[in-house]
């Protein structure tokens, strides 16, 4: 089972989640195929987008061949976890669905009593990519909460502690990946990273 870890309210990856690119696109081809719809998966192709900020998924229309192709979001699986990213693909089949089967697709009513019936968020699922994060350094302790903000557990690391085990942990930067674990480490990392903070 997923454990949901009440402090942090991170997820831990199950052993069997997919872990590269690939797992996870044949993974999300053989959960499309389970879902309860009506789409003709032969003109569904996918692929992962390593770029996207903020869409957990897409899905792109090709108008002539009259094909589509769903674009994962590496991000947002890694932030979701595979249980929460069925949603996205669930949602995206739908948009597939409807694109196929009426020429267009939106999330419009037809496209939200679809959504309903297999169980798909209405709105396409959104993601964000945290600014920091604090990581534990003790040895077998997974620990690490999401910071969008510069708040005391980020500017006096040494001031607080792991939510887990009570150790030391580190912050990251995550776009840089700058790391510090004191005050001092904090300013000194600011300033390297300048303008990219
Ligand atoms: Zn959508
Ligand atoms: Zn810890």
């Amino acid at each position: 089972m997923a454990g949901d870890d009440s402090q942090s309210g991170v997820r831990a990856a199950t052993e069997d989640d997919p872990r590269t690119e690939d797992e996870l696109l044949d993974r999300a081809r053989e959960y499309a195929a389970a879902v309860d719809l009506d789409v003709d998966l032969d003109s569904v192709s996918w692929g992962v987008s390593r770029r996207a900020k903020r869409r957990a998924g897409a899905a792109v229309y090709h108008r002539a061949e009259e094909s589509v192709t769903i674009r994962l979001t590496w991000a947002a699986y890694r932030s979701f976890g595979w249980d929460e990213f069925t949603d996205v693909i669930r949602h995206e089949l739908v948009h597939a669905w409807e694109f196929l089967e009426h020429g267009e697709s939106g999330h419009g009513e037809r496209f939200r009593a679809k959504a309903d019936a297999v169980g798909a968020s209405r709105h396409c699922p959104s993601f964000s990519v945290p600014r920091l994060q604090l990581l534990c350094t003790e040895t077998g302790c997974d620990w690490t909460v999401d910071r969008f903000k510069a708040s005391k557990t980020v500017t006096k690391p040494e001031e607080h502690r792991c939510g887990a085990c009570g150790s030391r942990y580190v912050v990251e930067h995550v776009d840089t990946g700058e790391r510090w674990r004191t005050s001092r480490g904090y300013e000194g990392a600011r300033e390297r990273i300048g303008e990219e903070w």
